[in-house]
């Protein structure tokens, strides 16, 4: 049983100490991959040098839509190097988000769009974040039509077929296992199987039985068996397929 956690962020101030024990030991309790997800310059630099220290940890870099304010003028050529790295399998996590009381769309706006036109030039996998910005991330995607992932899916089952209809994918965290959970099942439901991505968004998002606790890759089960149950196949077979999405998307194989 391999299962590949496609959002994880790891970084030492939510791990502590038991951050590269904790790293080793997950081959050993099913979790075969795991993509570790940047959000501004520092943590994906972090993110990156935390996949040369382990082959089953890939790295993604990106300016997250709340880290896009306080940027430096040569942020666009620092990202761009990064991403040459050859432990880099995608751009992100970048998008909208504007949750938030100091929210300027305009700025997110530039953020993200110079981001897409990155990644199309790089020819990487992008992974989305979308809050409470439903409208523009979609009119975002239709304009550029990036390869990738709408990360910690939030929207409805109409907005997941639409986004399946653009070639993307879709990831579903712990939120999945939710009692209350009814508008990511059905978004769920909505999403053909070879759409599907798995994801803990650690250390957030814990899956139910570990709701609220610190969450990470170990974890990823009680999704991948939820969402398994909601797409009417077998544990095992969700987490493959789920599995084979992720190496698809982000060629992880080669
Ligand atoms: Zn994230």
């Amino acid at each position: 049983m391999g299962i590949i956690d496609t959002h994880a962020h790891y970084l030492e101030e939510d791990f502590g100490e038991d951050l590269f024990p904790l790293i080793e030991s997950l081959p050993s309790v099913g979790v075969e991959k795991l993509i570790a997800v940047g959000y501004d310059l520092r943590s994906s630099r972090e993110e990156i040098a935390l996949a040369h220290k382990y082959s089953h940890v890939f790295a993604a870099a990106g300016i997250h839509p709340e880290n896009c304010y306080a940027l430096p003028e040569d942020w666009l050529e620092s990202l761009e190097e990064m991403l040459g790295d050859e432990r880099i399998c995608a751009l992100g996590e970048i998008g909208f988000d504007y949750h938030y009381d100091n929210t300027d769309k305009a700025v997110q706006a530039e953020v993200f769009e110079k981001q897409l036109l990155l990644a199309d030039k790089l020819d990487l996998p992008v992974i989305i974040h979308s809050r409470d910005a439903c409208e523009d991330t979609m009119n975002m995607l239709k304009k550029h039509r990036p390869k990738g992932v709408l990360h910690c899916f939030s929207g409805s089952a109409e907005t997941a077929a639409e986004v399946v209809r653009l070639g993307m994918y879709i990831g579903f965290t712990g939120v999945l296992t939710f009692k209350n959970a009814k508008k990511a099942v059905a978004a769920c439901e909505a999403v053909p199987i070879d759409r599907l991505l798995l994801e803990t968004d650690c250390p957030y998002m814990a899956p139910v039985p570990h709701r609220g606790k610190r969450c990470d890759s170990s974890m990823l089960q009680f999704t991948a068996a939820r969402m398994a149950e909601i797409k009417g196949v077998s544990t095992e077979e969700m987490i493959d397929i789920a599995k084979q999405n992720a190496e698809r998307l982000f060629r992880l194989n080669s």
